[in-house]
């Protein structure tokens, strides 16, 4: 079972991977943006282990709702809000409950990643964050590691794509040929979790 301290630590994983690839995702968003991805990721990932470690809540939904609030409170342009949305919506569905088990968990993603379609108005295929976040869901339901690699592999597969939402669209034809900011970032978070659960060893 997935406890409170999982999430948590999935959190600060998540963190330090964006810190040490922060670089990379603006780079990626100066091609097809406005070169702040990176900053604002890491922006946001700073203030949500900050206010874990302040008041650490007790469930695995209350970890994900704050870290949501934190995200949407903290990191400005379009991915504070999805991200945001992303997390509170899947702790809203995880609900109450002190433990989860993984398939609990790849269920409210799933929710959560439709709660990013919904308020975003994007589809798979648009060249954003939902590329890596819906496959993602969907194979999470096998395992954490299947979830990590079905990311990656939709956020390399944006390369070719051109975007249809967000800042990227505005450059048209000129979007094809980059690799999105947004879907890279989101496959960070997913192989944090993958990482979080091999750390856990047997008890996931
Ligand atoms: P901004 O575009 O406001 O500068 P960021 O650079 O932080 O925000 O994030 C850009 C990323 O947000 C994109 O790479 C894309 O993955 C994601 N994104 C933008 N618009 C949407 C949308 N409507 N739906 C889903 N994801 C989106
Ligand atoms: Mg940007």
């Amino acid at each position: 079972m997935l406890d409170a301290d999982f999430f948590h630590r999935w959190m600060t994983t998540t963190a330090a991977s964006v810190d040490r690839e922060a670089a990379r995702l603006t780079e990626l968003d100066s091609a097809i943006g406005d070169a702040d991805h990176g900053s604002n990721l890491q922006r946001g990932f700073a203030a949500v282990v900050a206010a874990l470690a302040e008041e650490p809540p007790q469930t695995p939904g209350a970890v994900l709702m704050l870290a949501g609030r934190q995200l949407i409170s903290t990191v400005g342009g379009a991915s504070g809000p999805l991200y945001g949305t992303l997390l509170r919506r899947t702790g809203k569905a995880l609900g109450e409950a002190p433990a989860v088990t993984a398939e609990e968990l790849a269920q409210a993603l799933g929710t959560g990643v439709a709660a990013v379609a919904q308020l975003g108005g994007a589809q798979a295929g648009d060249k954003t964050m939902l590329d890596a976040l819906l496959p993602a869901a969907k194979a999470l339901g096998s395992s954490f590691d299947a979830g990590r690699d079905a990311a990656l592999e939709g956020a390399l597969a944006t390369v070719p794509l051109q975007a249809r939402k967000g800042r990227a669209s505005y450059l048209g034809e000129r979007s094809i040929g980059h690799q999105d900011p947004g879907a890279t970032s989101s496959a960070l978070l997913i192989a944090a979790l993958a990482e979080t659960a091999a750390a856990t060893g047997g008890d996931v």
